[in-house]
């Protein structure tokens, strides 16, 4: 809209490639994935001052900034991701078409995962996981989690091979372009997997399925390359300060007043909020970390000795065989995802300084999961 060009359900409603939409089955899809041809800042500016001679259009405001009209308006993957892509295939997965539907009993069982994952889920996450029956009141954080994380975990086994190893083609690729060391280094590899879950979801989910919502995917690693990482330019940081605003509301009666009331007070008394500094904790589900050289380990007593530079030395038991949690599409370790065996470790003090990739850690049987949190914000 601000950009002055046709919205997503248009004939061209993508505003990152010029590829024309087929009508099928009521609506615009986007059949082609590869060899897409780019809009650029010159196409878009040569076209609109086209378009405001001939046909009399008004010029979006922004035009008379310096911007690049076109990779300065990136696809945000809050909405485009979670609330589009996720949640769109776990709704088909449990009212789609047959050939891709899950049985009422598998829906329970990886909610039943689902939830026992709660206890393992570190306080860095807003929300707990909660069964698949509540996906239309999962928030964007929820289906996140679901996605990066829980997903890979919770499918294995249930949801049908096909399905599980194209979920996982776009829970690895946005994976790697969430983590701040790795979606520039390895943007290529993630923007195949993403052609290939575009791909593959005409064929498993059929030709109406491929909505301008699944095409973006095809040009979220750009995104990523040209500002670093995916939370880089994400509505994640709007949606969290509306979360904290909306938690300075205590009754219905003048929301607005109580928000600017609070937001003064903390205005003036910042030692408040500041009190509570960050501390490692010792206990689940926040004691779980990745190791350098791909060894995990559970935080388990702070000591008193300190290391050469002051930092606190911590007990932890260190699981230093970990292997990949899966191989495909690529080995897990490259986006912190190992499997340990129970009793495979070795209590280590390790200097506090060292404790800083946080990880989900999930015990299965006598297997133990560790999962990097990588998102950012
Ligand atoms: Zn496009």
């Amino acid at each position: 809209m601000v950009k002055k060009i046709k919205q997503f359900s248009g004939y061209y409603g993508c505003d990152k490639c010029t590829q024309r939409g087929m009508w099928v089955s009521g609506r615009v899809t986007y059949p082609e994935v590869e060899n897409l041809t780019l809009h650029t800042n010159e196409i878009y500016r040569t076209e609109m001052a086209r378009r405001q001679k001939d046909e009399a259009i008004s010029m979006s405001p922004f035009v008379r900034l310096p911007l690049d009209m076109v990779n300065q308006f990136p696809i945000d993957y809050m909405h485009q991701a979670c609330l589009g892509v996720t949640k769109k295939i776990i709704t088909e997965w449990m009212r789609g078409e047959r050939n891709v539907r899950m049985s009422a009993g598998q829906i329970n069982q990886v909610s039943q995962r689902l939830l026992s994952l709660r206890k393992a889920i570190p306080s860095c996450f807003p929300r707990k996981p909660r069964r698949l029956e509540d996906i239309d009141r999962w928030k964007a954080t929820e289906l996140r989690q679901f996605a990066v994380y829980t997903g890979k975990i919770v499918l294995k086994g249930i949801l049908a091979d096909e399905l599980y190893d194209h979920f996982m083609a776009f829970s690895v690729a946005l994976s790697l372009l969430l983590s701040p060391n790795l979606a520039v280094e390895h943007n290529s590899y993630s923007s195949e997997l993403m052609t290939f879950f575009v791909a593959k979801t005409k064929e498993l989910y059929g030709d109406h399925f491929m909505v301008y919502n699944i095409h973006s995917m095809l040009h979220l690693a750009a995104e990523a390359m040209n500002f670093g990482t995916l939370d880089a330019c994400s509505a994640f940081p709007f949606e969290n300060f509306l979360g904290k605003l909306k938690r300075l509301i205590r009754s219905g009666s003048q929301p607005l007043v109580q928000v600017a009331k609070r937001y003064v007070e903390q205005a003036n008394f910042p030692h408040i909020q500041s009190v509570a500094t960050k501390k490692l904790k010792v206990t689940r589900p926040n004691n779980a970390f990745i190791l350098r050289e791909g060894k995990c380990c559970v935080a388990m007593e702070e000591r008193e000795e300190m290391d050469e530079s002051g930092s606190p030395k911590i007990l932890c038991k260190v699981f230093e065989k970990s292997e990949p949690l899966f191989r495909d599409p690529c080995d897990s370790r490259l986006i912190g995802c190992f499997k340990g065996q129970s009793r495979q470790s070795v209590m280590k003090l390790i200097p506090e300084q060292q404790l800083t990739r946080t990880a989900i850690m999930v015990e299965e049987n006598q297997e133990i999961f560790f999962l990097a949190v990588l998102h950012t914000i």
